[in-house]
């Protein structure tokens, strides 16, 4: 969820309606508040809800082509197609659509923007291309994917073929790229930073924090913040 003084935009729904709006109560919203529904990719955890919560609000859906073309949505009454990676503006939001290598059609990871504030949310990559590096340069908060612990991945549950599709650069990032990531893209101006997209099976709260503390990144601990499935994260104010 990302809120600014006069719009609220929901980034990907992978719940049902019922779990979305128990969600959104949490943080003391309505299906009222929202303007607008973006979706990041076809995955289930992240546009599983998207249509149904469209369909019941009435708000726009914001997703690529590929996004759209690679999943049956059903109907959707206010559909807004995100082209080329084109930035686009939501009432005083302006949002940037960055590409990212994922095993997905089209996949659009996002940067926010209002004044001189900048949000920069990015899940669901493989590997870090310059183009990443670039798009996500002076933030002042960043949501990251931390997803895997490489060793819990190969010793963990999921099948030879998904544990290489996950590790694969159309992937996840693990802990330690999602670290290096987070080292090239330090900046004085970078006050808040949460890892998230933390894989219940293939990763630990513990072996994030242990991957964090020995990246040594000075100062960086009193800004972290970790984002769990179940509880998510309560607001952060920028
Ligand atoms: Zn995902
Ligand atoms: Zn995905």
């Amino acid at each position: 969820m990302v809120a600014t003084a006069s719009t609220c935009v929901l980034l990907d729904c992978g719940f049902s309606l019922k779990e979305t709006v128990s969600r959104l109560a949490r943080l003391d919203l309505c299906l009222e508040d929202l303007d607008a529904v973006l979706c990041t990719h076809e995955h289930s955890d992240h546009a599983k809800g998207v249509a149904p919560l469209a369909r019941k609000s009435g708000i726009p859906l914001f997703m690529t082509q590929g996004t759209w073309l690679a999943r049956d949505y059903g109907e959707v009454p206010d559909l807004q197609l995100i082209k080329n990676y084109e930035a686009f503006a939501l009432g005083d939001l302006h949002i940037q659509p960055v590409a990212v290598p994922h095993d997905a059609r089209e996949p659009a990871q996002f940067v926010f923007s209002e004044g001189s504030k900048r949000l920069g949310v990015l899940t669901d990559l493989g590997c870090v291309t310059p183009h990443i590096i670039a798009a996500y340069a002076e933030c002042d908060a960043l949501l990251l994917e931390a997803n895997h612990d490489l060793d819990m991945l190969w010793e963990g549950p999921y099948p030879p073929s998904l544990k290489s599709r996950v590790a694969s650069d159309w992937g996840h990032l693990n802990n330690q790229q999602a670290l290096q990531l987070l080292e090239s893209l330090i900046s004085p101006r970078l006050q808040t930073v949460v890892l998230g997209h933390i894989s219940q099976k293939n990763n630990h709260l513990d072996r994030v924090r242990a991957a964090v503390d020995g990246a040594g990144l000075v100062g960086a601990e009193h800004r972290m913040h970790y984002a769990c499935q179940d509880e998510g994260f309560a607001w952060l104010e920028l």
